[in-house]
């Protein structure tokens, strides 16, 4: 069977296929009480542990001591009992390496005993820590091969869950993964460090407003997009198999021009997988909370209710899990690919972020008294300043060869970091640095730690949609994660570059408060009035994708670093390096081993990309084009033949010129392609030269490939196209 058929054959299947309906009964089993039965959380715990040790283990969380054994022994021993009573046979520690994706390695729960039977064991030492062959995982240079262990600690603040198959049940242990030097391997150590980092920096400011707080965590709701194409029509695209996104596809003519997905009616075999999803993601204990249609067709978006950062970021990574696995049992594949088709628009994570308390109080929140909103001017300065001055570090956080097709391609925010504070804020920062007049206060001037603020609108019209970072009301949203990208990079960056301003500006505020005679109303006077004006440049309410914009940034001063390889390279610029040491959330040997992960998995992944467009182009598009080129010019041979040289074939010559030059454009750019690509992956050169090679001449070179063969395939005989097109792909599900 050729290529077309299946095509046409996968299109009456889908015609035909149901909702599937997954064994979820709500009224039998209400929400309430199923929601976080997979968790082993502060419930089970309350239930399943002495109460001493149950309080010992809360305070130790509380105050981030370590666990004493005995403590660990009778937790390890509860998790397995109430593993066991869920049907869970094997446990594994589960973590997060540099591959951007999470691993397992599984151990059943039995030792053998030696009159041929088992018995369970789990223990204190295997819950607090493990130790699996990890040489095969990025290390960017810290592991060397004779010491090719890993170590995986327990991370006691995110809980463990059950993880379910048909066939069985594993236990699963958030932790974290480093080398046997102590060097970081993985996402979670380092967000775990900046997440103390800012508490530290966070309570010397609140000390100033005699706050006791015990700690300042980060909280997190990311807002995950995602496509959802057939399986049976992804299994006919191998860009879509190999690389995540169609390599080749010319623009369907209907597109989301006409905005009609967008929060449209979801269509109820879509409806059928998110309520799958969800209903997992539920008994994971995941507070997910929105569901609906985005802008671009087959386009989605789930969204939970924010949590404490550690958290929020482990499960953003079963978010992701969850429906990559749920969408194969209904037939769909979920695509979390920044970018998998052209010409629409591509999936982010909106990370939205902010700290809070130990006594659960949102420090951006303006709050009620003029005491409370002068506290949340200062936290508002140190993000200001945090961007303004860090922004770089944070641009670097989101930086991948998939998000080089998103951000600045006049869709997602650009790759300029600049802060909106909506009219209202921004009017208010206006007055504090000119002294001048503002008419929400009283008294005309606006008087820190006098005046009361207006309340700040939260609702959706006011927002900036184009802004990267967006103050939303209480909160700020970092737009430009991709969707495929764990939020733990992001909020490693934005907490190290809060806690490096806070630690200035707490510097400042002591300095002045140990003068003879200060008070601490004028000094924040004094002080926010030097930072707002001082970082007033970070601020922009305007439209972030104009060619205006970049011009005007320029003056600022502010970075544009366009894509992946720009970025990465002052990963290692002393400032950088200098917030992430002095932070103590990265080594330098750290960020140096970050930055060659990074720029490897660039180089690879165009490499494959490449790799895939040429095996493409040669294999499939070219044979389908040089069948249909032979079919034109045997038509006109036979017309001729048929009816003397003098008959009208202006019309297939012409149809033969535009294939004729689309095969020999195309011919001669894939073997460009696979000779520029062979020297970029044999060059010796540094990381940094090597992806600078992949970016200047295989990419545009791939795009070369792409535009002949997306110009045949307006040409072609639809009967011999060898793929799905994007306007199957797109809405046919
Ligand atoms: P929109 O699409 O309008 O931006 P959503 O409701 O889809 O809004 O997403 C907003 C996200 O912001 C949710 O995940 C929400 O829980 C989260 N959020 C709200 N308050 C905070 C906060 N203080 N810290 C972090 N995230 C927050
Ligand atoms: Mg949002």
């Amino acid at each position: 069977m050729s290529w077309v058929n299946y095509r046409k054959e996968a299109i009456d299947q889908i015609a035909n296929t149901q909702p599937v309906k997954a064994d979820i009964d709500y009224k039998k089993e209400p929400l309430s009480e199923m929601y976080g039965r997979f968790v082993f959380g502060e419930r089970a715990l309350r239930e399943r542990l002495p109460k001493p040790i149950y309080k010992a283990f809360l305070k130790s969380i509380r105050e981030r001591k370590p666990l004493d054994v005995t403590m660990a022994d009778a937790i390890a021993n509860a998790m397995k009992d109430w593993a066991l009573e869920l049907g869970a046979t094997h446990y594994t520690h589960w973590f997060q390496p540099m591959t951007g994706l999470t691993a397992e390695k599984h151990d059943s729960f039995i030792t053998p005993t030696s009159d041929g039977h088992i018995i369970t064991e789990f223990s204190g030492k295997m819950l607090i820590q493990g130790e699996p062959d990890a040489s095969s995982f990025p290390s960017g240079g810290i592991r060397a091969t004779f010491e090719a262990r890993g170590y995986t600690a327990w991370d006691p603040t995110s809980p463990a869950f059950i993880l379910e198959s048909p066939n069985g049940r594993t236990l699963c242990i958030p932790t974290a993964f480093c080398s046997y030097t102590g060097e970081a391997l993985d996402r979670k150590t380092p967000l775990l460090r900046s997440i103390e980092a800012l508490s530290t920096q966070a309570m010397r400011i609140l000390r100033l407003f005699n706050k006791n707080s015990a700690f300042v965590n980060t909280t997190v709701g990311p807002e995950q997009e995602y496509f959802l194409v057939d399986k049976r029509l992804f299994l006919q695209r191998p860009d879509l198999i190999n690389a995540g996104r169609t390599l080749y596809g010319s623009k369907p003519p209907k597109g989301q021009e006409m905005s009609d997905h967008y929060f449209g009616a979801i269509r109820s075999r879509v409806l059928a997988f998110m309520a799958d999803a969800e209903y997992k993601l539920f008994k994971l204990g995941i507070p997910v909370k929105t569901r609906h249609n985005e802008v671009a067709p087959a386009q989605f978006e789930i969204a939970p209710v924010f949590e404490a950062a550690n958290v929020g970021c482990d499960h953003n990574m079963l978010v992701m899990e969850t429906l990559r696995s749920t969408a194969e049992e209904h037939g769909l594949v979920c695509l979390l690919h920044e970018k998998p088709f052209k010409g629409v628009n591509g999936s982010g994570k909106h990370n939205n972020w902010s700290m809070c308390d130990s006594e659960g109080n949102n420090l951006l929140d303006p709050g009620e008294t003029p005491q409370d909103n002068a506290q949340f001017l200062i936290f508002l300065a140190a993000v200001l300043r945090a961007v303004h001055k860090y922004g770089t570090a944070i641009r670097i956080s989101v930086a991948s060869a998939a998000n080089d097709h998103r951000l600045g391609a006049h869709e997602a925010p650009p790759a300029i970091l600049s802060v909106y504070l909506g009219d209202l804020l921004g009017e208010v920062v206006e007055s504090i640095v000119s002294g001048k007049k503002f008419k929400g206060a009283k008294g005309g001037v606006l008087k820190v730690g006098v005046t009361t603020l207006p309340p700040l609108p939260k609702d959706a019209s006011d927002r900036n949609r184009t802004s990267p970072f967006a103050f939303t009301g209480n909160r700020f949203e970092f737009r430009a994660v991709g969707s495929s990208q764990t939020v733990a990079p992001a909020n490693i960056a934005i907490n190290t570059a809060v806690a490096a301003a806070l630690d200035e500006i707490a510097t400042d505020f002591e300095k002045e408060l140990d003068k003879k005679g200060s008070d601490l109303n004028s000094v924040i006077q004094k002080l926010l009035t030097k930072y707002f004006t001082e970082h007033k440049p970070i601020i922009f309410n305007g439209d972030n994708y104009s060619a205006e914009w970049a011009i005007e940034a320029g003056k600022r001063g502010l970075p544009n670093l366009r894509n992946t390889v720009d970025a990465l390279e002052h990963f290692t610029d002393k400032e950088i390096v200098g917030i992430f040491t002095s932070n103590k959330v990265l080594s330098e040997r750290e960020v140096y081993s970050r930055q060659e992960i990074l720029l490897d998995n660039y180089s690879t992944t165009i490499s494959i990309e490449a790799q895939l467009t040429a095996s493409i182009g040669r294999t499939m598009i070219l044979p389908a084009a040089l069948e249909y080129q032979k079919q034109v010019a045997d038509t006109v041979l036979s017309l001729r033949a048929a009816m003397g040289e003098d008959v009208d074939v202006s019309a297939q010559k012409s149809l033969l010129e535009v294939l004729t030059r689309n095969v020999s454009a195309l011919k001669r750019n894939l073997k460009a392609l696979d000779d520029i690509r062979t020297r970029a992956d044999e060059a010796k050169g540094s990381s940094l030269e090597k992806a600078r090679m992949y970016r200047n001449s295989v990419l545009p070179l791939m795009s070369e490939c792409r535009a002949a063969a997306d110009e045949l395939e307006q040409y072609v005989d639809d009967n011999l196209w060898p793929m799905p097109k994007y306007r199957e792909l797109l809405w046919i599900y």
